[in-house]
């Protein structure tokens, strides 16, 4: 057997829904690899800013300390070569003019202030060149801080432009995953007439929908009775057992079929007729319907009478119920 036209279009649908679902998962994979990439750039050029403007701030206090450093050794070294010039002013003066000879203990201080004054020298100047390296140093890590966040942001910008792509992607993608299902929805109902129930709830689930207990049949008007109750009809021709359940399929009770008392020669007694009840505005379109049917007799004094297809007016007794007779 073949599948049926509205099945396959059903299929179609659905397979071309898969495959959509498939593509917009994929394209929602990107953009949150997109994102997720952004927010680590972002975190990390943050950090750097962070680390950047630590070593500005250690930089900034690292040449105030060398000048700070400079002027209290330009102070010391000051006193130092005063010192010596005193000494020296000293020496000269107590130089013997027959001999030539100085003091000898004049001498001996100055080579110890001498001696001291290079000793401090030294000393000094390796803290400032302590200083000026780790200057040096602060500046470099600046120099490649300054070249990473260039670079980040170089990438931040690329990655943002990927994120903008991949997103309109990902529109397209749920567009076309709306527009599968939106067929698929369409095309289901008349598909569901034609499949049994597994395959029903299969293409439901697929579909999102609820799974139904049967399987769905289209509902051919009020004359369709596949499914109403047969009970107590027994002994009605099969035209009058339609109408009973065409009646039961309106909401209406079937109040007498073959039993009870009606005129003598009554149609009841040769199971063609069936008396029907129920909500008024249920018994008048159950007898607006069945008097297109060609009915042999149709009563419902309220709307009228036929008989034999002749419209004979209300016969009267009948306003709580309709009788009808094929
Ligand atoms: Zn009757």
């Amino acid at each position: 057997m073949s599948t049926p036209a509205a099945v396959r279009r059903l299929n179609h649908d659905i397979r071309r829904l898969n495959s959509a679902e498939k593509t917009r998962d994929r394209a929602l994979d990107h953009v949150q690899k997109d994102r997720k990439e952004l927010k680590q750039d972002r975190r990390h050029i943050d950090h750097v800013r962070d680390a950047f403007e630590d070593n500005r701030k250690e930089l900034k206090g690292d040449r105030k300390e060398l000048s700070k450093i400079r002027a209290s050794g330009d102070k010391r070294l000051d006193a130092f070569e005063a010192k010596e010039e005193e000494l020296r002013e000293r020496i000269e003066a107590s130089t013997d003019p027959l001999t030539g000879t100085t003091d000898p203990f004049l001498e001996a201080q100055l080579r110890q202030v001498e001696q001291r004054h290079a000793e401090v020298q030294r000393s000094l100047e390796q803290r400032l060149n302590g200083k000026r390296d780790a200057i040096e140093k602060t500046q470099a890590g600046m120099d490649r801080q300054r070249g990473e966040i260039k670079d980040t942001r170089r990438e931040i910008k690329d990655e943002k432009r990927d994120l903008k792509k991949d997103l309109r992607v990902l529109d397209r993608a749920r567009d076309r995953v709306k527009d599968a299902r939106q067929d698929a929805l369409e095309h289901l109902r008349p598909a569901q007439y034609e499949m049994g129930l597994e395959a029903t709830n299969r293409a439901r689930r697929e579909l999102g929908l609820k799974p139904v207990d049967e399987p769905i049949r289209p509902d051919r008007g009020p004359g369709d009775v596949s499914g109403v109750s047969n009970a107590g009809l027994g002994g009605l021709n099969s035209k009058t057992a339609w109408a009973a359940k065409v009646a039961r399929k309106m909401g209406l009770t079937v109040t007498s079929t073959t039993g009870g008392q009606h005129a003598p020669g009554s149609y009841h007694y040769s199971g063609r007729a069936v008396d029907v009840a129920g909500p008024a505005s249920a018994m008048a379109r159950f007898y607006r319907f069945m008097a297109k049917k060609n009915p042999t007799e149709l009563f419902y004094d309220p709307l009228g009478g036929i008989k034999n297809g002749v419209q004979i007016g209300a016969i009267g007794g009948h306003s709580s119920h309709v009788h009808v007779a094929f």
